[in-house]
């Protein structure tokens, strides 16, 4: 298995915008309006005594307020019983006022909202107008004709739920998805299990990890994956039924309970859906992406009936699919409880290996054809494991980036190749490329040329003799970003090779927009290039192209006499492979050359 990087090659296609409108995941209505207040009470016409009205208080003892509304039923005022007590109990008061018209005594400004106004507004013009309205209550008209009233009451109640409802939300459901989170998940898992158990039924847990989404968020910007995530938790959703729980674990971590399945192999045909959905095109602001998941699945009885133990056991066949290359699914089995404990065990001492001096770097040579002379080495990474040996780092290299240690351990890389070939130097050796990986999470460090060039200013390289190695995916990747970074190294005066071309989706043309000096031809071109015609082929116009573009190239993976025959006969200028030498400690390589020259 190749590195995430090195196997990001997958198409990130470029293309149109995405604009998904998502109501408020708490299902409330945001646009909840003062409708849900409203109710109705009898207007008194502005040119009625006031005596009458009075009446009309004494009548009905639940009446609190009345709108007063003009000849066109457009609403003037309010009276309250407060103020009608207040002018009424007064000495000779009855006498005084009896004939007055409510026009005369009425409250003249009272909140008149149109029917359409939002519960929230309305909160918001009570407070500026003061919160008696709160006592006083709300008139609401419809095109200016008086409708209804809404007391404050009505009006606290609402936001008091509505409150509540957020609070609810707030704690139950994820933010950026709106799907349940984690509490409620394990809330609605606990319910699984005791409703099977009383049942006697099946279900399923799903743990659902997107692909390489690290490096899409590290690559394409947060908001970027944040609305892939968005998008992601959409397609979970609509693949499943309504009865089912999809709900976000944290980071690009899903979870689903496939609920009162009939049988086990029914797990299988949604999760078997839920992959093909996933990878259809999907476009996000400018681009269109095609995204791939793993689904690690547990059954209940089955696999095993506590809530710890299903959510335990989903995981370890999920990373089982990761372990496997990704997309796709995996139904749980014991023999993963193992691949877990050592996945998760690895990365403990992953942490441990720089400090404890575990990394180390072997070196393999590039060979000029026609002079037939090395002419640079690359630096590759191994890990000495304390109990389990030497480690590739195909294996603990996509590690290294899911836990964003590949940083500090490529800091690391560069800075040893760098002092390893200022060694060499002092040894005697000639000045040999360097040639260093580099993965695309360590590219999109916002430091990233700051740190090489600290490099080379604390190890005293030639920046001349440094190669970065990228991959067509971090070029192609936020390109605009990336031209300028790479214009920054090469004005350090460092040299930039396209590793692993052609298994990327690039092509040549595109990738000579940038300061590019060298491409490096995947090694499963050159493999028995002699036997496959359609190899040959391949090769044959990398080269062509290539050497029109002004590029220098070199061929990877070169094993025996025949494949480096007919590499010869198309050109090629370099090449590496296990022909000439596999990749050696630095002492060994030291010696390796030592002999060469004397030959
Ligand atoms: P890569 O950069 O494409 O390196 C070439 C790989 O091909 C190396 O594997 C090398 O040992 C292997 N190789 C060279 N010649 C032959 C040959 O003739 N036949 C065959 N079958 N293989 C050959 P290795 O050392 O296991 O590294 C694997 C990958 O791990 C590298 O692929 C690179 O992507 C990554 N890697 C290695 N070191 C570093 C590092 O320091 N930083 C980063 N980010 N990635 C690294
Ligand atoms: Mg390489
Ligand atoms: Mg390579």
């Amino acid at each position: 298995m190749k590195s995430l990087t090195r196997i990001a090659k997958e198409k990130i296609l470029i293309d149109s915008d995405i604009k998904q409108t998502y109501m408020n995941a708490s299902g409330q209505n945001q646009s909840a309006t003062v409708k849900e207040l409203l109710h109705y009470v009898d207007p008194i016409p502005v040119e009625r005594r006031c005596l009458d009205v009075l009446n009309i208080f004494i009548e009905d003892k639940t009446l609190f307020t009345a709108p007063i509304i003009n000849d066109n039923n457009v609403p003037v005022g309010l009276i309250d019983r407060g103020r009608l007590t207040e002018i009424f109990f007064k000495p000779y008061a009855r006498d005084l006022h009896h004939r007055k018209l409510i026009g005369e005594i009425m409250t003249t400004d009272p909140v008149i909202v149109d029917i359409n106004t939002s519960i929230d507004d309305l909160a918001n013009i009570t407070i500026n107008a003061g919160m008696r309205h709160m006592a006083n209550g709300f008139i609401i008209v419809e095109n200016s004709a008086y409708i209804g009233m809404a007391t404050g009451h009505k009006l606290l109640e609402e936001i008091t739920q509505r409150k509540q409802q957020d609070l609810y939300f707030l704690a139950h459901y994820d933010q950026l998805t709106g799907v349940p989170n984690r509490l409620l998940f394990k809330d609605r898992l606990l319910q699984a299990c005791q409703q099977a158990k009383r049942n006697k039924s099946l279900f399923a847990l799903v743990f659902v990890d997107l692909d390489r989404f690290k490096q899409i968020n590290d690559t394409l910007g947060h908001s970027f994956g944040d609305q892939l995530l968005i998008n992601f938790a959409h397609r979970l959703t609509s693949s499943v039924r309504e009865s089912d729980t999809v709900a976000r674990m944290g980071g690009d971590e899903f979870v689903i309970i496939l609920q009162n399945l009939t049988e086990a192999g029914h797990a299988e045909k949604v999760a078997s859906t839920i992959i093909d959905n996933i990878r259809q095109p999907m476009q996000i602001y400018e681009r269109e992406i095609q995204i791939t998941a793993s689904l690690g699945v547990a059954l209940y009885p089955l696999h095993d009936d506590t809530v710890d133990g299903l959510i335990r056991k989903a995981d370890a066949a999920m990373y089982e699919v990761k372990e496997k290359g990704r997309n796709g699914y995996i139904v749980y089995s014991e023999v993963f409880d193992h691949c877990l404990i050592e996945r998760n065990s690895l990365e403990t001492d992953l942490r441990m290996a720089l400090n404890n001096n575990e990394l180390s770097l072997f070196y393999q040579p590039q060979i000029h054809l026609a002079s037939n002379q090395v002419i640079g080495v690359e630096a590759l990474l191994r890990w000495h494991h304390p109990k389990q040996g030497l480690i590739s780092p195909a294996t603990f290299i996509p590690i290294a980036e899911e836990s964003g240690l590949i940083v500090a351990i490529g800091e690391w890389v560069l800075h040893e190749a760098c002092r390893q070939h200022a060694e060499w130097v002092r040894q005697g050796l000639p000045s040999l490329r360097m040639a260093i990986n580099v993965s695309a999470i360590q590219f999109r460090q916002q430091d990233f040329c700051a740190c090489v060039k600290k490099v080379v200013e604390d190890t005293g390289i030639d920046p001349k003799y440094i190669e970065l190695e990228l991959t067509e995916s971090v070029v192609m990747t936020n390109p605009l970003q990336t031209v300028t970074v790479l214009n920054e190294l090469r004005s350090l005066g460092i040299k930039l090779a396209i590793d692993d071309f052609g298994t990327g989706h690039s092509s040549l043309s595109y990738l000579t927009r940038f300061p590019i000096d060298r491409i490096k031809i995947d090694q499963s071109f050159i493999r028995n290039i002699h036997d496959v015609p359609a190899n040959e082929a391949i090769v044959r116009a990398i080269i062509a192209m290539g050497g029109s573009l002004g590029l220098e190239m070199i061929a990877e993976g070169v094993e025996t006499m025949d494949e480096l025959e007919c590499i010869k006969n198309h050109q090629c200028q370099e090449v590496q492979g296990y022909h000439f030498s596999r990749p050696i400690p630095a002492d060994a390589f030291k010696d390796w050359h030592q002999e060469l020259m004397k030959t």
